[in-house]
């Protein structure tokens, strides 16, 4: 692999919080997504919501597929611009590993559950995943991963949150909130391999599941161009038995559009700035970047996808009965924590008076709840609560 003089280079990196030896025959980003594929946290993926609850249906994105989808973009991006393809992909499979069940909704309402405990925000409870409740090693919680992986898993930040994260760790990854610089071009990538990865595929589960259709979806620029383009190229696929076919073709000319626009914009900003290093990259502005019409398109697409999808009744109706499902559970754990397993109720007694950001039994609770798959969670509050609200 020939890195650009701006790419994160593993004989470079700023090491692990606890020192290991190298492995023989792997960079320190290459075990990182090693050690990231093994992880329980990441094996748990698949029976988590992207939007559509996992039992709702078997074809449609999981917080797994999603993951993959992220790490394939990004590598072959980051491949274009000469970047490390292997740090690309272990921040991308990294980069959901904190979200709770049910998706947004479980954030939402594990959220209002923590909200006088520092409350809880997926993004960050990644960095928690890695950093201390995957339990691998004998010598230490977490999975121990390189400074630049971890950079690129907290893609965002509250100031608080980062004064917090700097006492702990100084000169480390929170202190970039405090700065105001960049992270590395790998972790700029993998977010915005994520929004062209969500896009599509929010579109091709949202017409698959009938809640919006491709008549609606000549609202939005960027579908439209392309459907027009592939109708009239093929003919044959505005049939009604060739819709799969004439949407999967819209969807990967839509991306491929996007995938270029980022290479051919961010390849100019990068001969223009011409960073010497990857410490030179974090001083500038953002070098990684849509074109300012793909911009637009692309925020007009989220909009549509915002307003006809993530909204949608239907959608909104599960997300109703996924959040009770959440506040019933921290109800019933916080009430009852000898519910809790073994190695979580332990951590309860050790996490009176502590920073409730680190470790208060509320914080427990929560990295408990947030650890569950949707399937695992409805059970759960059923055996807990005797209702059956999902699935
Ligand atoms: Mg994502």
């Amino acid at each position: 692999m020939m890195l650009a003089p701006y790419a994160c280079d593993p004989e470079q990196s700023r090491g692990r919080q606890f020192t290991e030896v190298a492995a023989p025959t792997r960079t320190v980003f290459q075990r990182d997504r090693d050690r990231i594929v093994h992880s329980t946290a990441f094996r748990r993926l698949v029976y988590k919501t992207q939007v559509f609850l996992n039992h709702e249906g078997d074809l449609f994105r999981t917080r797994l597929t999603h993951s993959l989808e992220v790490a394939q973009l990004g590598r072959s991006v980051a491949r274009s611009l000469s970047l490390n393809e292997d740090l690309v992909e272990a921040i991308a499979l990294a980069h959901d590993l904190g979200h709770t069940p049910f998706g947004h909704a479980g954030q939402d309402a594990l959220n209002d559950c923590m909200r006088d405990q520092g409350g809880f925000e997926h993004n960050l409870q990644s960095l928690r995943v890695v950093d201390h409740l995957e339990e691998s090693y004998p010598q230490f919680n977490g999975i121990n991963l390189s400074f630049e992986t971890r950079e690129g898993i907290l893609k965002h930040c509250s100031r608080g949150n980062a004064q917090a994260m700097e006492a702990r760790e100084p000169g480390g990854i929170g202190r970039r909130f405090l700065d105001g610089t960049q992270p590395s071009l790998e972790a700029q990538l993998c977010n915005l391999a994520d929004e062209i990865a969500y896009n599509a595929h929010d579109i091709d589960d949202g017409v698959r599941s009938g809640l919006i259709t491709m008549d609606q979806l000549q609202e939005v620029a960027l579908f439209e161009d392309f459907h027009y383009q592939v109708l009239q190229e093929f003919p044959d696929l505005g049939t009604a038995q060739n819709q799969r076919r004439l949407l999967f073709a819209t969807i990967r000319r839509m991306l491929s559009a996007q995938v270029y626009d980022l290479i051919a914009v961010s390849q100019a900003a990068l001969e223009a700035a011409s960073p010497q290093s990857p410490d030179a990259v974090r001083q500038l502005p953002p070098l990684l970047a849509f074109g300012g019409e793909m911009r637009r398109q692309s925020a007009q697409l989220k909009q549509f996808l915002f307003g006809n999808l993530y909204r949608h009744p239907q959608v909104m109706q599960t997300t109703g009965l996924a959040k009770q499902v959440v506040r019933e559970l921290f109800d019933a754990y916080m009430a009852a924590p000898r519910e809790l397993p073994a190695n979580f109720g332990v951590g309860i007694d050790e996490a009176r008076g502590r920073e409730a950001l680190v470790a208060s039994p509320a914080r427990v609770v929560a990295d408990y709840i947030a650890g569950m798959t949707d399937r695992f969670a409805a059970r759960e509050h059923e055996r807990l609560t005797g209702l059956r609200l999902l699935g």
